[in-house]
C-alpha cells in the first residue's frame, strides 16, 4: 500500500510528546513490512537546525477557499522515508509548534488548517496517489472531511483516511469562518458533520468522515466510549464503535535501548545491568542530588499538565521526601504553577531532588537509565510512551490504573514476585504516597523480588512489530480488501 502520514510532529524534526515519536517509528515498521510510506509536517523553524532538505521543484499551488496560495515543498529522507515538508512562513517559520512560553498561538486553527489542504494538494504536484491518508490529532483532523469532498484532487479518488486519536482532550475549536477558508460548503455546518455548540470541532469532523478510527490502547479505545473520558464525543464515538480500534503503540527500540543509547555514559542491558549503576552514579552527579547507590531514584520526565497529575505528585512530595530515604529527578515543563510548586519543593529538599526546567532529549534518557523507579500519577493517559522506555531501561513505573498504563505494566504481585511495576487504581493523595512507599519497601526489603521484576521489565518486548500489523490490517479494511 501507499501511506502517507500526515502529522504536525515527527521526531527528530519536531517532537513535543508522544506523537513526535510514535510517527517515525511506526512509519519505519511498515516500510519493513514492504509498503510505500511517506510523511508530511510543516516546516517548522526548528527544522532548519536538524536537517538538510531538497527544494521539490516551484513552489505549488494550495487550494484555499478564498483563493490560491503558494507554497514551498521540500524534502528529506529519514532511513528509507522520505519527508516532505510544507513551508509557508506566514504560519510557520515560527520556534515553538502550537505555540511559545505555555501559550498556544492564536491562529493555529488557520496553520493547520492550511497545512491540511497542502497535504491534499501535494499528492497530484509530486504525482503520487495515496491508498491511504493517516491523519493523527486535531491539527490534520480536516483531511478526512477535505477527502469527501467532490472537488478534491482526482488523483485522490480511491484514497481513504485514518484517524489517530493520541489524546482526546484536544479537539481544534475554530469558529465557522473555517469553513469557508477551506473550500467546505454550508452543509459540513451541521451536528453531524463538523459543527459542535456554535463551533468548528474539526476533531470531531475527523470522527465523522475518517473512514476508519484508530487510538493508541486497547482501554482507551473502551474509556473514550464513555461521559468520563470521551471529553463530549462520546456519543461519536459509540456511533462509529465498528470502526473504531485500539492499537497499542509501540517504541523505536533503535532509539530506546540501553544497549546502544548513544546518551548514555555507559550502556547496559538486563543480562549485564553494571552500566546501569554507572548510570545511576551520573545521574545524582549531573543534578546535585547526593551520593548513593542504595538510595532508590525517582524519575519524572512530562509535560507538565493537568493530564499527567504531577499536581497529586506536589501535593505528597514534602511527606516522601520527609519519611522515606528516596531521590526524585523531574524534568519537563507547561504549567507555571506546578513549575514553580516543584522549584519551591527542590528549594526545600536540595540533594534530594532536582527539578529541571525545560525540554531535554539528553537528560530525558539518563533519567530513565538512571533511575529506579519512574512515576506516572496520569488523570488519563491514552497509551503513554515513558512507562514503556522507563521498563526497557530497568525502572520500575509507578502508574494511575488507566488507558495505556493498564495495558503495559503488569503490576507487582508480592506472593508469586512477577510483575513490571507499581500500579494504584484511585488517584488520591493517600494512594500514591503508599505505592511510592511499596516500592521504596519492594527495593529495600525484598531486593531479590526487585531485581526479579527489573530483569522481567527489560524483557517486555515493546517493539512495533505487532502493532504495525494490526494497523495493516487498518488499513486493509478501510480500502476494502480485508
Ligand atoms: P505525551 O505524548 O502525553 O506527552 P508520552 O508518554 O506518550 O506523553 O510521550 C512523552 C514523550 O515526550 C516521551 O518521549 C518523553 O520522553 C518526551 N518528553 C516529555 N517531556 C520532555 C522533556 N521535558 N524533555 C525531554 N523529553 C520529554
Amino acid at each position: 500500500m501507499k501511506i502517507l502520514f500526515a502529522t504536525s510532529e515527527c521526531s527528530p524534526y519536531a517532537k513535543v510528546g508522544g506523537l513526535g515519536d510514535v510517527i517515525p517509528s511506526l512509519a519505519a515498521a511498515l516500510e519493513q513490512m514492504g509498503h510505500d510510506v511517506r510523511i508530511v509536517l510543516p516546516k517548522y523553524t526548528s527544522i532548519n537546525y536538524v536537517s538538510k532538505c531538497e527544494v521539490v521543484g516551484d513552489p505549488m499551488i494550495v487550494n484555499m477557499g478564498y483563493g490560491t496560495e503558494f507554497a514551498q515543498l521540500l524534502r528529506t529522507k529519514h532511513g528509507n522515508i522520505p519527508i516532505y515538508f510544507i513551508e509557508f512562513n506566514r504560519y510557520f517559520d515560527r520556534h515553538g509548534i502550537y505555540g511559545e512560553l505555555g501559550h498556544g498561538y492564536h491562529d493555529n486553527w488557520e496553520r493547520f488548517a492550511f497545512f491540511c489542504r497542502a497535504a491534499i494538494d501535494m499528492c497530484p504536484f509530486i504525482n503520487w496517489a495515496p491508498d491511504i491518508i493517516h491523519t493523527n490529532d486535531w491539527p490534520t483532523g480536516i483531511i478526512p472531511a477535505l477527502l469527501s469532498l467532490h472537488s478534491k484532487p482526482n488523483i485522490l479518488n480511491g484514497t481513504k483516511s485514518i484517524f489517530t486519536i493520541h489524546n482526546m482532550a484536544h479537539h481544534g475549536y475554530a469558529s465557522k469562518d473555517l469553513l469557508r477558508f477551506m473550500g467546505l460548503y454550508e452543509h459540513y455546518w451541521h451536528p453531524f458533520a463538523m459543527e459542535a455548540c456554535g463551533s468548528v470541532n474539526v476533531m470531531k469532523g475527523a470522527l465523522q468522515f475518517a473512514s476508519k478510527i484508530t487510538t493508541v490502547s486497547k482501554t482507551y479505545a473502551e474509556e473514550i466510549k464513555t461521559a468520563e473520558y470521551g471529553c463530549g464525543l462520546d456519543d461519536v464515538l459509540k456511533y462509529r464503535a465498528k470502526d473504531l480500534v485500539g492499537i497499542c503503540n509501540g517504541v523505536d527500540t533503535d532509539v530506546w535501548n540501553p544497549a546502544i543509547d548513544k546518551f548514555l555514559p555507559k550502556n547496559f542491558s538486563a543480562q549485564s545491568l553494571g552500566g546501569k549503576k554507572i548510570c545511576k552514579q551520573h545521574l545524582q552527579r549531573e543534578l546535585g542530588l547526593a551520593n548513593g547507590l542504595n538510595i532508590p531514584i525517582f524519575g519524572v520526565i512530562s509535560r507538565f499538565f493537568h493530564q499527567k497529575g504531577l499536581d497529586i505528585l506536589c501535593n505528597i512530595l514534602p511527606d516522601v521526601l520527609k519519611n522515606m530515604n528516596v531521590q526524585f529527578a523531574v524534568l519537563g515543563s507547561g504549567d507555571q504553577h506546578l513549575e514553580w510548586r516543584l522549584k519551591d519543593i527542590m528549594s526545600r529538599f536540595g540533594g534530594q531532588i532536582s527539578v529541571w526546567i525545560g525540554f531535554d532529549e539528553q537528560l530525558s534518557h539518563l533519567i530513565e537509565a538512571g533511575s529506579d523507579f519512574f512515576v506516572m500519577p496520569s488523570r488519563y493517559e491514552p497509551c503513554g510512551l515513558n512507562q514503556m522506555y522507563s521498563m526497557i531501561y530497568g525502572s520500575l513505573p509507578i502508574v494511575h490504573a488507566t488507558g495505556g498504563l493498564i495495558d503495559t505494566v503488569d503490576n507487582y504481585n508480592e506472593l508469586t514476585g512477577v510483575g513490571t511495576g507499581f500500579i494504584f487504581n484511585d488517584l488520591t493523595d493517600s494512594a500514591l504516597y503508599n505505592t511510592i512507599g511499596w516500592a521504596c519497601a519492594t527495593y529495600h526489603d525484598r531486593p531479590e523480588d526487585f531485581e526479579k521484576l527489573r530483569k522481567s521489565a527489560m524483557k517486555k518486548d515493546f517493539s512495533w512489530s505487532k502493532s504495525a500489523k494490526e494497523y495493516e490490517r487498518v488499513y486493509l479494511a478501510a480500502i476494502g480488501k480485508s
